[in-house]
């Protein structure tokens, strides 16, 4: 019964409780299951049962509450834009959530560099996004009293991505994995509950995606037809739907020159993401590389009797003088160039693989 009470004043709002409830039909089934219960509750007041209606009354007044306070919290707002909103402050403290993302992406970066010229570029750009994230905070102050245009602060903002992050993405996202990708949806599931304090203000993801370039921001629309944001849109592709929190790096690789890393590959980005986020977002590693092909012989003689084989032994040095014979499978007899062909085990493998 107290379980049952528990249960129903979180199943709307409980992100802990509801982070699991991704099958189509998990809240309702606990929705009737805690009705069940709490329909049979008997307050002692009096010896009959709540009718139908009573108990609808009671859901009724409920949702009236909540409209109630809605329409209060709104009202708040807009009296706090009026007064606090600073359009330029608020676009100083994304820059700073993107220098400090590019900061941790060349950090990550740096603990396992591909060669000397990656690292010395990764360690310059990440002293460069240090200082420049240092020079916004100075200019800002705390960054977590920055209102936006709808008059609610980081922290807000952070608990209601959580709960978009479960809602209209992890839930989808594992009800389509559950039949189409079992390893992917076992990963997701197996992800816990983000603090809500370390997601991202400005998209639905944990923060820490970010230094790995790893960005969702649900709900966006397109660009508007004909717009320069359209236009660029097109030229950078990733732009549009990146967070503005989220570090740069993958679109500034795509435009290449100085803003790549040397050497920088999909696979080194793969590698570097934490073994969760690997298991749910990189692709798959290539199944099987292209095997070189492997050294053919110039010609092979099958065996047989010892007139026929130097028969063609004879007819195949006239075509290749300098051609050395080795013994072939099953066997035969082959001739390869006096440089080339399989030598002992091991002396190849490496170049082969
Ligand atoms: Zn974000």
């Amino acid at each position: 019964m107290l379980e049952a009470l528990s249960v129903f004043t979180r199943m709307n709002t409980d992100v802990e409780l509801l982070w699991n409830w991704w099958e189509e039909d998990h809240y309702q089934r606990e929705h009737d299951r805690v009705w069940r219960i709490l329909s049979q509750w008997d307050n002692g007041a009096s010896q009959r049962e709540h009718t139908e209606e009573e108990l609808e009354a009671f859901e009724q007044r409920l949702h009236e509450d909540i409209d109630k306070k809605t329409k209060e919290d709104r009202e708040r707002r807009e009296a706090l834009v009026a007064e606090l909103y600073d359009k330029e402050r608020e676009g100083l403290r994304l820059q700073l959530l993107r220098k400090e993302a590019d900061a941790g992406f060349f950090r990550h970066v740096l603990e396992a560099p591909a060669n000397k010229a990656q690292r010395e570029d990764a360690e310059r750009r990440l002293g460069e996004s240090q200082t420049e994230a240092g020079r916004l905070r100075e200019q800002i102050g705390d960054p977590d009293d920055v209102l936006d245009s709808d008059g609610c602060l980081p922290a807000e903002r952070r608990e209601k991505h959580l709960e978009q992050h479960m809602r209209y993405w992890r839930h989808p996202v594992l009800r389509e994995l559950a039949t189409k990708n079992r390893r992917r949806f076992n990963a997701l599931l197996a992800m816990p509950v983000p603090d809500a304090a370390r997601m991202c203000s400005e998209c639905q993801a944990p923060a820490e995606w970010h230094e790995y370039d790893l960005s969702l921001r649900l709900f966006r629309s397109r660009p508007a037809r004909g717009s320069t944001a359209e236009r660029l849109a097109q030229l950078m592709p990733g732009w549009w739907e990146r967070c503005p929190a989220c570090t740069a790096y993958r679109i500034g690789h795509v435009w290449g020159g100085t803003y790549a890393l040397p050497d920088f590959t999909g696979e080194q980005w793969r590698a570097m993401l934490p073994p969760r986020l690997r298991a749910i977002f990189a692709p798959g590693p290539v199944e099987k590389k292209l095997a070189k092909p492997k050294p053919q012989p110039l010609a092979t003689i099958p065996p047989g009797p010892i007139d026929e084989v130097m028969a063609k032994l004879q007819e195949l040095q006239a075509k290749y003088p300098t051609a050395q014979v080795r013994q072939g499978a099953r066997g035969s007899w082959e001739l390869w160039p006096a440089t080339e062909g399989p030598k002992r085990k091991g002396s190849r493998q490496r170049a082969d693989e």
